[in-house]
């Protein structure tokens, strides 16, 4: 099959006809991005995207696209490229992010892509590099048709996801636009809600003494336990929160640590919580309730102070309105695709907050099976990939 019948209204109707034709510079280019270990610095401090983005430059440079970096930490930078539209003051950004988790423990060879039975496999394969290929050849493939989109479009390459955020944070700094669109892996299901988070360290401080003398000290771990069933008794009223499209709020205590050693009453034991919210609760109100749980707890255990840490983290919910443009323009793309048009929710976060936060109105939609994110043998369906390619380029023609 020659390239140019990628983007036809042949290879739309049909893309798995075409996918069985070749393997197109949309495969080989998600096959180039794999190739490359781009494991996010916090998991790996032997690397950094820094080799993906300049391979992501590249591609856009060697056809002719204005593309430019965006410095977001030293050797970290966002790489953007622009295609103008009709009307200069409205523009759309399509954003996946080039960083991977780590490889530990994976049974396939992570930098090595194979295709097999209509999969790509390689880490980051869906999470999502995969997205990130369908945005670049998407807007490429635009440009090389000579046909000008009605918005503005940016496709951007951004870093850090996969850890604090550092690229979208830098990103949407004064950013202008009309609707985003962020490459997660959701099978082509338009996603306008999303979970947010918060987590934070809490120290129950008692009194050291020796074992065989207990009553002389204040035992930290016996308290934090009590606290611990008094955190699990407030969370059965979460349940009864419940959002159409994500469900209810949901808590978690995954660290406890406390003592130094067995004849000691311990005077310090923690625990780290990871509380996911819902949309419409505000992250502020929640970390401040629980700050006030804590205070009622201290008041009636004398002898302890109750530390609650500044927070280690705060991610907010997404929901955008189902009646932005950015979401009737999708459903109008998917329906003319006879993919699903509804709008879905997902439990995982993603860059779409950070930009819907700064009042973007943001989806999450892309390529292949959040099931296989991260895994020991992660992979993409290219079915999903040229899905997303035609369905990104139909939304980059026609969102105005
Ligand atoms: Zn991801």
């Amino acid at each position: 099959m020659s390239r140019s019948l990628i983007g036809t209204e042949a290879f739309a109707r049909s893309p798995s006809v075409a996918n069985i034709m070749a393997h197109t510079e949309l495969i080989d280019t998600l096959a180039d991005l794999i190739r490359i270990n781009s494991i996010n610095p916090a998991f790996d401090p032997a690397h950094s995207e820094a080799e993906v983005q300049s391979f992501v430059l590249d591609f856009f440079k060697t056809r002719e696209m204005e593309v430019w970096e965006q410095l977001v930490l030293p050797g970290r930078a966002n790489v953007i490229a622009r295609l103008p539209g009709r009307n200069p003051s409205r523009r759309i950004v399509f954003e996946a992010h080039c960083d991977t988790s780590g490889v530990g423990g994976m049974v396939i060879s992570p930098f090595d892509p194979q295709i097999k039975n209509g999969r790509m496999y390689g880490r980051g394969a869906c999470d999502v590099k995969a997205g990130l290929a369908a945005m670049m050849l998407a807007v490429s493939d635009l440009k090389k048709s000579g046909q000008q989109p009605l918005s503005e479009v940016w496709v951007v390459s951004a870093v850090g996801e996969e850890h604090s955020f550092p690229g979208v944070l830098k990103l949407r700094e004064n950013l202008q636009a009309a609707a985003a669109v962020v490459s997660e892996p959701t099978e082509m299901k338009m996603i306008v809600a999303s979970k947010g988070c918060v987590r934070w360290r809490t120290i129950v401080q008692g009194k050291a003494a020796h074992s065989s003398t207990p009553h002389l000290g204040t035992n930290a771990i016996e308290h934090m336990a009590r606290l611990v069933c008094l955190l699990q008794e407030q969370s059965s009223h979460l349940e009864r929160l419940k959002h159409p499209l994500v469900g209810s709020p949901t808590f978690n205590v995954g660290l406890i640590q406390g003592g130094t050693q067995v004849n000691i009453v311990p005077d310090s034991c923690w625990i780290e919580v990871d509380r996911r919210l819902v949309p419409g609760e505000e992250p502020e109100k929640v970390l401040s309730d629980y700050r006030e749980l804590f205070r009622g707890f201290r008041a009636s255990h004398p002898g302890i102070e109750v530390v609650m840490e500044p927070r280690a983290l705060v991610d907010r919910p997404l929901e955008t309105p189902v009646d932005c443009a950015v979401v009737s323009h999708t459903a109008q793309v998917l329906k003319e695709m006879g993919l699903d048009p509804r709008p879905y929710g997902v439990p995982f976060g993603s860059d779409a907050s950070k930009l819907s936060a700064v009042g973007i109105p943001s989806i999450i939609l892309g390529p292949g099976s959040i099931e296989q994110a991260h895994t020991v043998d992660e992979f993409v369906e290219i079915e999903q990939v040229e899905k997303a390619f035609v369905v990104y380029q139909r939304l980059m023609k026609v969102f105005e």
